[in-house]
């Protein structure tokens, strides 16, 4: 499939587009009667543009991410973000080997160093592990490229540390997306991965997470979770019950995206 990144391409058309309109409304005003609140019009319209392409992921505005993929079989892939968490992981490990299902983790540098032991488990067992930033800081969509690909690197390379792979797939933490994350992207070579179904299992109870991805599982979709959350193993554990008797197959990544999942080192 073609995963190559396409950077800057519906951010630069809109940001053309609006330079262009404000230069028509600058010689509108000279020729011509406008209302004053003609310029508010596409400055609106490109904030809601900036506000969308900034936190919908799949909307692709300033790079590509990839959210699914098109298939009529019935297979899908599970990711699990923010990890890894000294109980919680290792109850999940358990659930997905017992079930058999491989799974992707996109995991904080942070959480890799202070958890080394569980990053090579999961490994062993087969499942993919990628780069979710170093700090996972609430202010990460404000930092500077140059700070984005320190953090990138930071955890690749602790991830390379501990299981000899360099990661080829980031998550972008809490998805949000921005030109500096284009760049960072960009320079560190690494393939963005989005979401079709996000399970939601932060904030909602596992019941009402259950009914949800019941409800929406469709084939090709990549299902976000998180393994930093009490409920997590036993939604999993229900949802696998679930998938089973549904006809749906839990895929890695790798074999849903038929990429390798690591760099060549
Ligand atoms: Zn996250």
């Amino acid at each position: 499939m073609n995963t190559g990144p396409v950077y800057y391409s519906k951010y630069t058309g809109i940001s053309i587009l609006f330079i262009i309109s404000l230069l028509a409304i600058t010689i509108g005003y000279q020729q011509i009667y406008w209302p004053w609140w003609a310029v508010t019009v596409p400055v609106v319209i490109y904030l809601l543009f900036i506000a969308i392409g900034s936190f919908f992921i799949c909307f692709n505005f300033y790079f590509t991410s990839v959210c699914k993929i098109k298939t009529t079989e019935k297979k899908i892939a599970i990711t699990f973000d923010d990890g890894p968490h000294q109980e919680i992981t290792p109850k999940l490990l358990e659930i997905l080997k017992r079930h058999e299902l491989p799974a992707t983790f996109f995991w904080t540098g942070e959480n890799i160093s202070r958890n080394k032991n569980i990053v090579k488990e999961a490994n062993k067992q087969d499942h993919l592990i990628g780069n979710h930033s170093y700090s996972h800081s609430p202010r990460f969509d404000l930092f500077s490229h140059r700070k984005m690909i320190a953090e990138i690197e930071a955890t690749t390379k602790e991830i390379e540390r501990i299981i000899q792979k360099r990661p080829l797939l980031f998550r972008p933490p809490y998805g949000v997306t921005n030109p500096m994350l284009a760049k960072a992207l960009q320079h560190t070579g690494l393939i963005s991965i989005g979401w079709s179904l996000r399970s939601f299992d932060t904030v909602n109870s596992p019941e009402k997470v259950l009914k949800k991805l019941k409800k929406k599982t469709r084939p090709g979709d990549i299902i976000l979770f998180h393994d930093t959350r009490e409920n997590t193993p036993g939604i999993i554990e229900k949802y696998a019950g679930w998938l089973k008797e549904n006809g749906f197959e839990v895929v890695s990544l790798k074999n849903l995206l038929n990429i390798d999942g690591y760099e060549e080192i």
